[in-house]
């Protein structure tokens, strides 16, 4: 249960909803920094287990590789448990998650067995053309998992690491061919999503043009109107 009569401290439960490549990894990190709140996502959670070549990876692997969902009874188990640790209970943000009308009840069934709710949704909304751009461009650290762009968001030194030293890498999925399949595969469940936290009235959306700190303006602006 929530105590925030006692202590004055920053309580939210959020999901960021958005085709691939909107940008939900990259203002999800930075809110996570401001607010000291943690940033799970379930795109990071396969990957990281594919890395370790656990049960998990191996399941996931051929699914992430074409660009299609993990299966929902895979998914929805890990981010049950996930909620359930002791960080979440001052609020999360949710990235990547929930991708399907199923995955959207469960997380909602799973928000009651923990005596809580979803305080906001954020819908980053991106045209298609940006989208494919920003996917096409994008590098991560193979160690820390920090996001960059090669032309909207350079490192200091190309191919390296601001943060941690380490090496800039291509997503295996971020080819042409499994970034289109992505955007496909999503297209009509984000709409559903979108329909259905509506319905439920927690709803905001934010036009995603402009670069990431102006794009940061507009998520901090509607985070601090719905605490
Ligand atoms: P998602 O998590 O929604 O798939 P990311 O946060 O990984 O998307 O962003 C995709 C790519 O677009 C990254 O390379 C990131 O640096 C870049 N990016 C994110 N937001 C913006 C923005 N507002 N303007 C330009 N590029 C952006
Ligand atoms: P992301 O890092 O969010 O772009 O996710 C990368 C890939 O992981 C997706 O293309 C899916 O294959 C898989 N994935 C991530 N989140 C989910 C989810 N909620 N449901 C099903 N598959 C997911």
């Amino acid at each position: 249960m929530k105590d925030s009569w006692i202590r004055e401290e920053f309580e939210m439960n959020m999901i960021f909803l958005g085709l691939p490549g909107a940008g939900k990894g990259t203002q999800a990190k930075k809110v996570s920094s401001k607010y000291n709140i943690p940033h799970i996502a379930t795109g990071d959670i396969f990957r990281n287990a594919i890395k370790n070549e656990t049960p998990l990876g191996k399941k996931a692997k051929s699914f992430i590789d074409q660009g299609e969902l993990v299966p929902d009874e895979v998914t929805i188990g890990i981010v049950r448990n996930r909620l359930k640790e002791d960080d979440c209970k001052d609020g999360f943000i949710l990235d990547g998650f929930p991708r399907t009308i199923n995955q959207a009840e469960a997380l909602k069934d799973i928000m009651e067995e923990l005596n809580t709710k979803l305080d906001l949704a954020l819908f980053i909304k991106v045209p298609e053309k940006e989208l494919i751009k920003r996917l096409s461009g994008r590098r991560v650290c193979e160690d820390c998992g920090a996001t960059y762009h090669v032309e909207f968001n350079p490192p200091e030194k190309e191919g390296i690491c601001d943060k941690c030293g380490g090496n800039l890498i291509q997503r295996s999925d971020d080819t042409e061919d499994t970034v289109k399949n992505r955007i496909e595969v999503n297209k009509e469940k984000t709409e559903k999503l979108i329909e259905f936290y509506d319905n439920e009235g927690i709803l905001q959306t934010i036009e995603s043009s402009g670069g990431i700190e102006e794009v940061f303006k507009k998520v901090t602006s509607v985070v601090e109107e719905n605490r």
